[in-house]
């Protein structure tokens, strides 16, 4: 079938999608054999959603962790991660993980322009269970990164979704550590932190070598000749065929399949109403894999995360756009409470963690106990700190209710009032107390870190403070999620698997397209992008040492 098909490009290698799987699997094909290699990208700009994110890495045992002084064990590793995703490790993929990600993080300093640096106390996000590391090491964070570097290319990257200033690291936002002179040379500069300094830098690195971004080529289908995999073939943005042939291979970077309502109700564990990521990644690339025989895992879980819908059509298209909603939640003096009025969750606890009690199902009401699911502040919670886009003491965001008492907050909003106001002053009992007996929020490093805790208070009042100064305010919640997390499995080459177990030649995945290598478990700050890139790097080098047939 191959042999009647008429390409309009030939390469060795084709990646489909721009975000940090795939520029990472382009690069590393590239430099490690492969003579041209093409990216195919649906949208009209670079980067995905790890152009939007914090673009931090978890690789535990990285070199910069070690340089830093904060060691790590293989036990440690091993312990923490199968406590996270007890029963779901694969000692292929995993070892993989473990061996590759140090390496992956080794070429990109050597070879490419990504500066990382340790995130030294960003605790890892469950520090409580068995390896885990609770004042941080093992989460990278990226160096500024000046756009000047891109010329023209500089206005093809994704622009970031992230609430924080993006003059510098995610380390120096937070810590507000730059003066005022260094800002402004930044900002002469373009210099920029967090997702959009790691694309910008791998965007340059795959300018540099050469390889083509072929934009507005949305990838439909792949060509086989017999089991083999030697192309794809995309819809250009006028509807055309654009048939590309892979010599050696394709490997799918495509991102999720978040914002196709279809494969969400099909899979996932349970509703996914706010998605946070790019609205192309409609799950493509998991199409193309079970029309190629692959084997699939872990379909039903997704990266959650707490979101808010803020009304406003996103950039490129109709789709809605929803906010990020991880800080708000963990500061003193909020909670999230469910229709009856009641809290159901540590508030403090990390996002992916959380999306799984908040669609737990309720076999007495038969219904999904925490949907809709609301965050309740107070004026001086309003007064004090930002909320979504709303900075401290502005005016009503669209997506905020206001009322005088929590009786009548309750009524707009469609909860429990007895149940509301019932849990505000248990809540409250708590916080002049000074344990949460109910969740324990607060118990541990990572609620109380200082990112989304409050610094100026001592552990756990960073995370624990009243709500009784009214106004009150409410804001409708969802579930969001980062991206899906299940997908085509592959081996510890990155190969996708048929349903026997063996590689379907000729193709390759990374990041959110596949089946996740860790399961659901979420180590830290990086936990999707850590596993992403470095199996985006070893499809890369897999695809540059190995011709077709080896
Ligand atoms: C605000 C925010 C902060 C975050 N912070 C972090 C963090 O610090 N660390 C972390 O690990 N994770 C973070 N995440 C999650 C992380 O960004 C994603 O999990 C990660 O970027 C996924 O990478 P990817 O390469 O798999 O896909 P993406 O980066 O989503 O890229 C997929 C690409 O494929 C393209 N595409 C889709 N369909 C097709 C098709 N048919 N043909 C061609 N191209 C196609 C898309 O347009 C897109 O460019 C964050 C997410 C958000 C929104």
């Amino acid at each position: 079938m191959a042999d009647d098909v008429k390409w309009d490009l030939e390469a060795d290698v084709v990646v489909l999608g721009s975000g940090g799987a795939a520029l990472t699997a382009a690069i590393s094909a590239h430099d490690f054999g492969a003579k041209d290699v093409v990216i195919l990208e649906r949208s009209g700009m670079v980067g995905g959603t790890t152009a939007m994110s914090g673009g931090m890495l978890w690789i535990p045992g990285n070199h910069h962790q070690i340089e830093a002084g904060i060691s790590d064990s293989d036990d440690d590793i091993v312990a923490y991660l199968d406590s996270l995703a007890p029963g779901q490790l694969d000692p292929d993929t995993l070892g993989a993980f473990m061996e590759r990600g140090p390496e992956m993080i080794r070429y990109l300093a050597d070879k490419t322009p990504v500066r990382l640096h340790a995130y030294a106390d960003f605790p890892d996000y469950q520090p409580y269970m068995p390896g885990a590391k609770p004042d941080g090491g093992r989460s990278l964070d990226n160096d500024a990164y000046s756009f000047e570097r891109l010329g023209k290319w500089a206005t093809r990257v994704n622009p970031t979704k992230m609430a924080y200033p993006m003059r510098g690291s995610l380390m120096e936002a937070v810590s507000g550590s730059l003066d005022e002179a260094t800002l402004a040379e930044r900002e002469k500069g373009d210099y920029r932190g967090l997702g959009q300094a790691l694309v910008g830098a791998l965007f340059e690195a795959v300018l540099e070598r050469g390889i083509p971004v072929e934009f507005e080529k949305r990838a439909r289908k792949l060509v086989k000749d017999g089991d083999r995999v030697t192309g794809v073939v995309a819809e250009d943005a006028n509807g055309r065929d654009f048939r590309v042939r892979a010599r050696r291979g394709v490997v799918i970077a495509t991102g999720g399949f978040e914002w196709n309502e279809t494969l969400v109700k099909a899979f996932l564990r349970g509703p996914l109403t706010g998605p946070v990521s790019v609205p192309e990644n409609e799950g493509d690339g998991l199409l193309m894999a079970i029309d190629a025989g692959a084997q699939l895992g872990n379909m039903q879980n997704a990266w959650w995360q707490q979101s808010v819908l803020e009304m406003k059509p996103q950039h490129r298209n109709a789709k809605p756009n929803y906010l990020l909603g991880s800080d708000e939640r963990a500061r003193p003096g909020a909670i999230l409470v469910n229709r009856a009025g009641k809290r159901f969750v540590n508030e403090a606890a990390n996002y992916n963690a959380m999306g799984k009690a908040v669609v737990a199902f309720d076999a007495g009401t038969h219904t999904y106990a925490n949907l809709p699911y609301w965050l309740i502040i107070d004026q001086r919670y309003k007064d004090k700190y930002p909320t979504f886009t709303s900075p401290p003491g502005s005016p009503i965001p669209s997506y905020m209710m206001q009322a005088e008492t929590l009786e009548e907050l309750a009524a707009k909003a469609g909860i429990d009032a007895e149940g509301l106001t019932a849990t505000v002053a248990r809540f409250n009992e708590l916080v002049r107390k000074g344990h949460d007996d109910d969740f324990n929020r607060g118990d541990n490093t990572y609620d109380n870190f200082y990112m989304w805790g409050d610094p100026a208070f001592e552990a756990p009042f960073r995370t624990l403070g009243l709500i009784d100064q009214g106004p009150f305010y409410a804001v409708k919640m969802e579930s969001g999620a980062l991206g899906t997390a299940g997908g085509p499995r592959i081996n510890e080459d990155a190969q996708v698997l048929d349903w026997n177990g063996n590689a379907i030649p000729g193709l390759y995945a990374a990041g959110n397209a596949t089946c996740a290598v860790l399961g659901e478990a979420y180590g830290g700050a990086g936990g999707t992008l850590g596993p992403g890139l470095t199996f985006g790097y070893i499809a890369g080098c897999h695809l540059g040492t190995h011709l077709p047939n080896h």
